[in-house]
C-alpha cells in the first residue's frame, strides 16, 4: 500500500498544499488541531480579515479557486491615512490602474479551501486531532485525537509541517538540533495586537470609506481598519505592551475612553460600547520566526508559518506562504516525489526569499507608525504614483512585493530600498513632485540601479 502524504495543520497553507497535491493524485491526510471551522462557532485565528495580494490570488488560481474567492473579496484601493489633525488623505498603492490589494475574511477563505479538500477522493481531513510529535527519520506523526482522548502514529511517505508559527514539526527538528545543525530564532516585537470592529453604519452602509485600508498612524504605535462584507470594519490596535501609550496604560474603562479621545477621537464614535469590547478581546504577541533548515531526511518539511512566521505589516504572510505551495509545485514538476530533491530544492528558493519579506515586514511597521503621515514620506508616495502612472517599467518597493508575482521577494526588497534611498533624498528638496522633470528623474532611477533591473 502506498504511503500517504502526512500534512499538519489545515489553516491556509496546509490545506492548499494538501488540495493540490490531491488534484495531483496524492494520497493526502491532513490533520487539524481544530474543530471544523464550518460547523463549529470558532474563531478562524489570529485575524478576521487579511489583505491578499497578486500571490496569494495565483496560488488560489492554481488550484481553481481564484474565480470563488474573487466574489468574497473587497478591493482596497489604498491607504486611507487619519492623520492627529487635519481631513484623511489617500495614498493610492499604486499609480497603475487595477493594482490593489483585497480584503478578505481568513474563516471565508480557509473554509473555500475545506471545501475543495472534501471534493478530493484522495484527501481525509481530521478535525481536533493534534500532531504531538513527529520520527522524522521514519516520516511518522504521532497524533492525539480529542473526541476519543486517543493518541496514534501515522506513518507517511513524508510529514510536512504547515501547522504555523508554533509548529510541533518544527519542534521535533529543533529537539535533533545538534544533528540537523538546526538554527531557530524567534524575535518577538515590542508590540502587541488587539482586535476591535466598527459595526455597520445604519442600513448595513459602510461608516468609513470602503475601498481602503485605513491607518491612524501615531508615531509609535497605530491602529488600522480593513472592511468586511456587510458594513463592518475590523480594526487592529497596534501599541507597545509597556509604557503611556501601551496596553498597559488602558486598565479600565475611563481610561480607554480618554486613550481614544486622545488619540483615536475620530473613531469613538464608530466603536459603539468601546470600553466593554475593548476588554473582551485579548492583548496578543507578534514575532519574527526564523529557521534553517526547513527539511529533514528528505521526509519532512516546514511551509508556510512553520518555516518563516513574519509580522504582518506588509499584508504578505499569508500570501508567502502560498507562494511556497506554488513554488513547491512548480518543483514537482521538475523533481515529482524524489522528496529528498524536492525539499531541499523548495528550501533553497524559498529560504532567502521569506529572510527578504520577514525584514520587509518589519521595516514596514516603522514606516506604517511613523513615516505615513510623514510629509518627505507623503512627497515620495506622490512621486511614486506619478512615476507609476507614466513609466511602464517603474515599480515602487510596495509594488514590486504586491503586484509583481513574478519577482521574488528579495528582488524586491533590494531593488526597492535603492529607489527608496534615491527618492527619498529627492523629495527632501524643496520642489513638488508635480513640479519634477519626470523623464529626468526616471533616467536617473534607471541608471542607479541598472545592475537590480536586469532581472526584472
Ligand atoms: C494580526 C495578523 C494580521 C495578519 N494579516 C495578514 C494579511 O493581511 N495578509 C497576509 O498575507 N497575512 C497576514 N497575516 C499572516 C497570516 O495570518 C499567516 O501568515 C498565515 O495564516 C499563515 O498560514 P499557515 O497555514 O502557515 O499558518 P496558520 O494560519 O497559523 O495555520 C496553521 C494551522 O495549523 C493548526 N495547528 C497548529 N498546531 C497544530 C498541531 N500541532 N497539530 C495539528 N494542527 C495544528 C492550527 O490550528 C492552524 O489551523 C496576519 C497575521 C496576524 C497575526
Amino acid at each position: 500500500m502506498t504511503k500517504p502524504v502526512v500534512i499538519a495543520g489545515a489553516g491556509l497553507c496546509g490545506t492548499l498544499l494538501a488540495v493540490r497535491l490531491a488534484q495531483r493524485g496524492f494520497e493526502v491526510e491532513l490533520f487539524e488541531s481544530r474543530p471544523d471551522m464550518r460547523r463549529a462557532d470558532i474563531s478562524a485565528g489570529r485575524s478576521i480579515n487579511l489583505a491578499l495580494s497578486d500571490r496569494g490570488l495565483r496560488a488560489l488560481r492554481m488550484v481553481g479557486l481564484e474565480e470563488a474567492v474573487a466574489r468574497e473579496l473587497i478591493p482596497m484601493r489604498g491607504r486611507l491615512i487619519h492623520p492627529e489633525s487635519g481631513d484623511p488623505v489617500f495614498q493610492s498603492y499604486s499609480g497603475r490602474q487595477g493594482e490593489h490589494i483585497h480584503s478578505v475574511s481568513r474563516g471565508g477563505l480557509n473554509m473555500a479551501l475545506l471545501d475543495a479538500a472534501d471534493d478530493l477522493p484522495h484527501l481525509n481531513v481530521h478535525f481536533e486531532t493534534t500532531c504531538t510529535g513527529v520520527d522524522l527519520e521514519s516520516a511518522t506523526a504521532r497524533f492525539h485525537e480529542h473526541a476519543t482522548g486517543e493518541s496514534y502514529t501515522v506513518e507517511g511517505c513524508v510529514v510536512i509541517g504547515a501547522d504555523g508559527a508554533h509548529s510541533a514539526v518544527r519542534q521535533a527538528m529543533l529537539n535533533q538540533a545538534p544533528r540537523l545543525r538546526f538554527d531557530y530564532r524567534l524575535d518577538w516585537l515590542s508590540h502587541g495586537y488587539k482586535e476591535l470592529t466598527f459595526p455597520p453604519a445604519p442600513g448595513g452602509a459602510y461608516a468609513l470609506e470602503k475601498n481602503a485600508l485605513h491607518i491612524w498612524p501615531r508615531g509609535g504605535f497605530m491602529m488600522i481598519a480593513l472592511p468586511n462584507p456587510g458594513g463592518s470594519f475590523t480594526v487592529t490596535l497596534f501599541l507597545p505592551f509597556e509604557g503611556e501609550n501601551g496596553f498597559e496604560a488602558m486598565t479600565d474603562g475611563p481610561s480607554v475612553r480618554a486613550y481614544f479621545n486622545r488619540w483615536f477621537p475620530d473613531a469613538l464614535g464608530l466603536i459603539p460600547d468601546l470600553e466593554d469590547h475593548y476588554f473582551q478581546h485579548p492583548v496578543s504577541s507578534l514575532g519574527t520566526v526564523r529557521c534553517h533548515p526547513w527539511t529533514a531526511y528528505g521526509k519532512s518539511l516546514l511551509l508556510g508559518d512553520a518555516a518563516h512566521a513574519i509580522v504582518p505589516f506588509y499584508g504578505q504572510g499569508m500570501n508567502c506562504a502560498f507562494e511556497d505551495c506554488v513554488v513547491f509545485d512548480e518543483c514537482m514538476d521538475e523533481f515529482g516525489d524524489d522528496w529528498l530533491r524536492l525539499f531541499q530544492r523548495v528550501q533553497a528558493l524559498r529560504k532567502p526569499n521569506a529572510d527578504a519579506i520577514a525584514s520587509l515586514a518589519v521595516e514596514n511597521f516603522l514606516e506604517m507608525r511613523d513615516h505615513v503621515a510623514n510629509p518627505v514620506f507623503m512627497k515620495k508616495r506622490r512621486l511614486e504614483t506619478l512615476l507609476e502612472n507614466r513609466f511602464t517599467d517603474y515599480f515602487s518597493k510596495y509594488s514590486l512585493v504586491t503586484f509583481r508575482e513574478d519577482v521574488s521577494y528579495a528582488l524586491a526588497q533590494t531593488l526597492g530600498n535603492a529607489q527608496d534611498a534615491f527618492l527619498m533624498d529627492l523629495c527632501r528638496g524643496d520642489t513638488a513632485p508635480e513640479d519634477m522633470d519626470l523623464q529626468e528623474v526616471m533616467t536617473r532611477i534607471r541608471m542607479h540601479t541598472a545592475h537590480l533591473r536586469q532581472s526584472l
